[in-house]
């Protein structure tokens, strides 16, 4: 064989809030055959995620910063295309995950990659709802959020990737209702019409304190947290006592040039004896097989549903980041590399 055309991204500059077409660059390169125990895959599938724009920057993070120059690494599906000599367990023609998006082809360790059941889900599912995003609504309800049967549960950034997962486990777990908000009418009416929640509104249409007072008039058991910023502080005094609040992402803060103020509302957390707990889902890799097997059979039975927004072709992978950013998904953000992936 013969090393292989790929366009990669790699950042080119630090950003300063919401990143610039310049921060980034796209390349063209040769990419090789894989040595021994490597394989090279043909990327299908790109992942773009929120936490990508903090390792743009740098500082220190549970993940490491992208370095400028190199490219930028993040999840991804692809075919298996090469084997390298002492390779057992992956073969050619295998449907793969691993982490080097942001690419076309990519040569990695076999030991890198991770062989996934293309007849359960469609590949790209195993980055979305079957994969870690799935896995981090999974557990932020059952393990962070302890949700217990008939908790009324109020989860924002419901209509995206993590919440729409997240609301739903919570009603197919017993919730006694489930309130969503998100941005724009058109993902409200999809939380209503689809996804099962209780009830949604669209987070631009009103102020939060405004807007949570209407839609929990009897106040929360839990919340899934994905935008920190004001929605958090509103949501802290519509808390009912001993509940939990699963930090899972503060979104409305990533493009900002300061910190922002903390919940003002912190002190209710005291007298309500709320529990506010961060996570990050790798520390929850061990529930990953439970995840799958219930997940899938949610997936099966249509108890649970999923939306992907698709960008088409590498060049677009920016684009989609920038969109995940700004709420032009609903559902999964993605990448498509291939036209018939
Ligand atoms: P989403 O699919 O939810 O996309 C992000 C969404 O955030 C956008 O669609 C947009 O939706 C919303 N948003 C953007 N800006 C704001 C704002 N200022 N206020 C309110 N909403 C905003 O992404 P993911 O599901 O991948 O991630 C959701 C959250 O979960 C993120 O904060 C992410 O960092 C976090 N996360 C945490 C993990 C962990 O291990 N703790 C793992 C994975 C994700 P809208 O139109 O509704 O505004």
């Amino acid at each position: 064989m013969s090393p292989a055309p790929s366009r990669q991204w790699s950042l080119a500059a630090r950003p300063q809030g919401e990143p610039a077409r310049t921060d980034v660059r796209l390349d063209e390169v040769q990419v090789p055959d894989p040595g021994p125990g490597e394989v090279r895959v043909r990327n299908t599938w790109l992942s773009v995620d929120p936490y990508m724009r903090g390792r743009m920057d740098d500082r220190p993070s549970y993940v490491p910063p992208f370095a400028i120059g190199e490219p930028m690494t993040g999840g991804a599906v692809g075919v298996v295309e090469l084997v390298g000599d002492g390779v057992e367990g992956v073969s050619e023609g295998d449907v793969v995950l691993h982490d080097r998006g942001w690419r076309e082809r990519a040569v990695l360790p076999a030991g890198a990659v991770r062989v996934v059941d293309a007849d359960l889900a469609p590949a790209q599912a195993y980055l979305g709802v079957l994969g870690t995003t799935g896995l981090t609504a999974y557990v932020g309800v059952l393990d962070v959020a302890q949700m217990r049967e008939g908790d009324v549960v109020l989860v924002s950034g419901a209509a995206g990737a993590v919440g729409s997962v997240a609301g739903q486990v919570a009603r197919l777990k017993g919730a006694g209702a489930v309130v969503g908000t998100a941005g724009g009418e058109e993902k409200v009416r999809w939380l209503l019409a689809e996804a099962g929640f209780t009830d949604a509104a669209d987070h631009r249409s009103a102020g939060a304190g405004e807007l949570l007072g209407r839609l929990l008039p009897e106040g929360a058991d839990v919340y899934f947290d994905n935008v920190g910023g004001p929605m958090l502080e509103a949501a802290l005094p519509r808390m009912r006592d001993h509940g939990r609040v699963a930090l899972c992402g503060a979104i409305s803060g990533y493009n900002a040039t300061s910190a922002p103020a903390g919940p003002r509302t912190l002190g209710v957390a005291i007298g309500k004896r709320l529990r506010l707990e961060g996570f990050i889902v790798t520390d929850h890799l061990e529930r990953t097989e439970e995840f799958t097997r219930e997940m899938a059979g949610w997936l099966a039975r249509g108890e649970l549903v999923h939306r992907e927004t698709v960008t088409d072709g590498v060049e677009s992978a920016f684009e989609a980041f920038l969109g995940v950013l700004s709420g032009a998904n609903t559902g999964k953000m993605l990448v498509r590399l291939a036209p018939d992936a």
